[in-house]
């Protein structure tokens, strides 16, 4: 007698921790994992993503509830520092063909650095970033520069920008086209209207959003997992809002390569390990000097490698 129905190629959409909620066929069961899945010796907090493709076993006495047996090779996946436990990963989401970052010029301000951070993030495999500068219907003429000043700065290293107005409908249909017939993985820091954007999109999902929390300007949190969403031709992965983003999984010299208009211009520096800083004969140090390179991007690489080269002095010289 068979006591266990396999399911092959099946798609994980929500993470909770400790249950993942994953589809077939227009079916949705609770899955628990058994034994022990590693990402090439990586701690993680979360061994199994939204977006990744697994077996899984049901039971046929408990159709509704499962155990994941088999994460299938992930094209790509996103990792973070974990922000509970500094020495963990966290999987973000796996095989994703985009990557959307919500952001605000005000409302709450922009950390300095963040669009460089996340780029970190999606730069090791290349996927495809999409900046939505949202609330441009409380943009002044400040913050109408600051963008345009952004914009500037990330079209040309090849990153798609959109204005966006959640309040206002700036910028919906674009962001629509823009993410049709793809997975997209879609992020920003609390109280950026990632949840109002993702309404504005799809107004069936009704998804829950906050008022900013007090006059600091500071979001609170709305999404607690990530979690996918399809209709319409279009899958995207709402994560959990971001505060901070530290990388103490990083090397000097992955920042350095995952900058990538650096990286492209350093072919041409002395030294194949040039961290271009005070190295002799430095393209990219002679590129900013020349304007190729942005100043701004240029200063928020140079606190990425102080914050790691401190993490990692720390880290290293611990008892
Ligand atoms: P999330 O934390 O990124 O999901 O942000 P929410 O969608 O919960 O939005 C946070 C606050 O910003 C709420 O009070 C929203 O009404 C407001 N909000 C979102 N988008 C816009 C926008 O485009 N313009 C304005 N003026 N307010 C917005
Ligand atoms: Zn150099």
């Amino acid at each position: 007698m068979v006591n266990n129905l396999s399911i092959k190629n099946a798609l994980v959409v929500r993470s909770t921790g400790s249950w993942y909620d994953v589809s077939y066929e227009d079916k949705k069961v609770q899955c628990r994992i058994k034994g022990k899945f590693r990402l090439q010796g990586l701690k993680l907090t979360n061994p199994v993503a939204v977006g990744d493709i697994v077996d899984i076993h049901l039971d046929k006495n408990e159709m509704d509830k499962g155990v994941i047996k088999k994460i299938h090779n992930r094209k790509n996946y996103i990792v973070r520092q974990s922000p509970g436990k500094k020495h963990f990963l966290h999987l973000l989401a796996s095989n994703v063909e985009q990557a959307i970052l919500i952001i605000t010029v005000n409302y709450p301000k922009l950390k300095q650095g963040f669009i460089d951070r996340f780029l970190l993030m999606t730069e090791p495999y290349n996927i495809p970033v999409t900046l939505v500068f949202n609330k441009s219907d409380l943009y002044d003429e400040g913050d109408t520069n600051m963008y345009l000043y952004l914009k500037d700065i990330y079209e040309k290293i090849g990153y798609n920008c959109i204005l966006s107005s959640a309040l206002n409908g700036g910028g919906i249909e674009e962001l629509k086209s823009c993410l049709k017939n793809k997975t997209s993985l879609v992020l920003g820091q609390s109280g950026v209207g990632k949840s109002s954007l993702i309404n504005a999109i799809n107004p069936n999902l009704e998804l829950k959003t906050n008022e900013l929390s007090d006059y600091t300007g500071k979001g609170q949190h709305t999404t607690t997992f990530a979690e996918m969403f399809e209709f319409d031709d279009i899958k995207i992965i709402d994560t959990p809002g971001i505060k901070n983003l530290s990388f103490n999984n990083l090397e000097v010299l992955d920042v350095a390569h995952n900058f990538r208009e650096f990286f492209e211009i350093s072919k041409h520096c002395k030294y194949s390990n040039c961290t271009h800083r005070k190295e002799p004969n430095c393209a990219v140090k002679q590129a900013l000097e020349d304007d190729e390179i942005s100043e701004l991007r240029y200063y928020n690489y140079i606190q990425i490698l102080e914050e790691i080269e401190e993490q990692n002095y720390w880290e290293r010289h611990k008892m």
